[in-house]
């Protein structure tokens, strides 16, 4: 544990030592930042992962991504979104993110959901993988859009504050959902069952952002910072996302249009 706002379980560990150390084993060029600190010299055999996914191959590579090379991609892993659900038994919430990033932009990711259908019952398919690529789309879900006409709002669960919820005030939603983790709240926006995704105050982080800004634009939406700044992943860029979360698939501007300046005035990007 490294903090009561910041929990880190054996899982966070073991998941990160996997994906990072598989991916440094295949591509070992690429530039990979993982969420937790941890050296992945020590790992064992059984944590690599030599798999691959036939359906993603198959694809076409859009043009614009055929010349790139291995050193120019940054990876950002998060081994365990939702940490604090995980150890509070809310398995759904939980979600496992690696997002690829070129020329400072997202622009693949991956959302493993592994307790998907938990609580489903019998013959349920556990756990599943949303995927997308900009120029290709993205797949593993059934895309829908929230009710038209309605705002419903989601936003954190374990990460509160009098900003976050005055912020929520301001927009007037009819409705605002509360659950933990970032790539399962744009889970909540590319399924319909949410507007937009609002989290005016620092906390989350470009590991947090990456593979699902990637997926949402793959499929139209939008996400930046409070302030309307769209987010920055090159290696060198500053881990926290210090002014907050604003995100839709559709409609995005009705939403930003309406963040109070004093919320962006206590927002410092
Ligand atoms: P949440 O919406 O609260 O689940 O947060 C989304 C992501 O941002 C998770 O990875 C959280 O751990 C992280 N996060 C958000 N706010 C904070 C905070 N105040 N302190 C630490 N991590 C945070
Ligand atoms: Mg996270
Ligand atoms: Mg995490």
């Amino acid at each position: 544990q490294t903090g009561a706002n910041d929990l880190q379980t054996k899982a966070d560990r073991l998941v990160q030592m996997s994906i990072c150390a598989s991916l440094a084993r295949k591509f070992p060029k690429v530039t990979i930042i993982g969420e937790e600190e941890l050296s992945t010299d020590e790992v064992t055999e059984e944590l690599i992962e030599n798999g691959h996914c036939e359906e993603i191959l198959k694809k076409t590579c859009p043009a614009q991504y055929t010349g790139i090379k291995e050193e120019e991609l940054v990876i950002w892993v998060d081994p365990l979104d939702g940490t604090k659900e995980y150890t509070e038994g809310l398995l759904d919430h939980v979600t496992v993110l690696i997002g690829i990033a070129y020329g400072g932009k997202a622009i693949a990711g991956v959302i493993n959901q592994p307790y998907y259908n938990y609580e489903a019952g019998p013959g349920a398919v556990l756990g599943r993988t949303i995927w997308g690529v900009l120029g290709i789309g993205a797949f593993g879900f059934q895309l829908t859009e929230a009710p038209a006409g309605k705002h419903i709002v989601v936003t954190t669960r374990s990460h509160s504050s009098t900003l976050v919820n005055d912020c929520i005030s301001a927009l007037n939603p009819d409705s605002v959902i509360r659950v933990g983790g970032a790539g399962n709240k744009i889970i909540q926006l590319i399924e319909g069952k949410a507007s937009a995704y609002v989290f005016a105050s620092p906390g989350c982080k470009k590991w947090d952002t990456c593979a699902p800004e990637a997926i949402l634009h793959a499929v139209g939406g939008k996400i930046t910072d409070i302030h309307g700044n769209s987010f920055q992943y090159n290696k060198e860029v500053k881990h926290m996302n210090s002014a907050g979360v604003l995100a839709a698939l559709r409609n995005y501007d009705y939403y930003a249009s309406r963040i109070p300046n004093t919320v962006k005035q206590s927002l410092v990007p």
